[in-house]
């Protein structure tokens, strides 16, 4: 996967690049308050006749609420556009005592919405960066992934969008990402293949640059698992 994906080094920042992978377009949140959106009223319309196009009556009793529980569901499933992945990785903590490893955080769940079908795929993140002088705290590479995850997605541009945002912001020597998904579009539509697995994966400065780093993180991806 790595191949189909356009590097995003700081060298390269004069190359034109689509917004999904600059990170100056996806370190901010999206939305913007000067930016209108349609109302509430306007997105329930659409669950309306979304349900009148598959051939419900949307003024059944059933699906009465229906248009308003989705358009909630929506909020919580796209709140990533509301938060900003620089802010998340903001606080650094400079007390490392000398550490010069690779810091790994493992299996951090997921659920992302596909951009082609807005259906789920979910799975693990695995994410190691080596940190010069500053580390973070654990549990922000766990909120950096659901911001990104709580916006429509295609799993390259998450591992893309993930590994980037560290970089960027941490300028660690390293960052190492391997995500594994089931895409519900693939599992329960299209080519109906349950329990297939998708892996992608980005690798930036000493994990790029050095295999045999990116075999020492693979391993302890998987070696200790499951
Ligand atoms: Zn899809």
């Amino acid at each position: 996967m790595d191949a189909t994906i356009k590097p995003i080094r700081p060298n390269k920042q004069l190359e034109s690049r689509p917004a999904e992978l600059d990170p100056a377009e996806f370190l901010a949140a999206a939305v913007r308050a000067d930016q209108p959106r349609p109302a509430r009223a306007e997105a329930e319309q659409a669950v309306k006749t979304l349900l009148a196009y598959i051939g419900e009556n949307p003024h059944r009793e059933g699906l009465l609420d229906t248009p308003r529980r989705v358009v909630e569901a929506f909020d919580e499933l796209y709140q990533g556009y509301h938060q900003c992945p620089a802010e998340v990785l903001d606080r650094t903590f400079g007390e490392t005592a000398g550490y010069d490893d690779f810091v790994l955080v493992r299996d951090i769940e997921f659920t992302s919405q596909c951009e082609h079908h807005m259906m789920p795929f979910y799975g693990k993140a695995h994410i190691a960066y080596t940190p010069v002088e500053r580390v973070v705290g654990l549990s922000k590479l766990a909120r950096l992934t659901d911001i990104f995850a709580r916006r429509l997605q295609t799993q390259e541009h998450l591992t893309a969008q993930i590994a980037a945002a560290i970089d960027e912001i941490l300028k660690p020597r390293g960052v190492a990402v391997l995500i594994e998904a089931e895409h519900t579009c693939m599992s329960v539509r299209g080519v109906a293949k349950h329990g297939a697995s998708t892996f992608t994966s980005r690798y930036t400065g000493m994990f790029r640059d050095n295999p045999a780093e990116q075999a020492r993180f693979l391993s302890m991806v998987r070696g200790l698992q499951r």
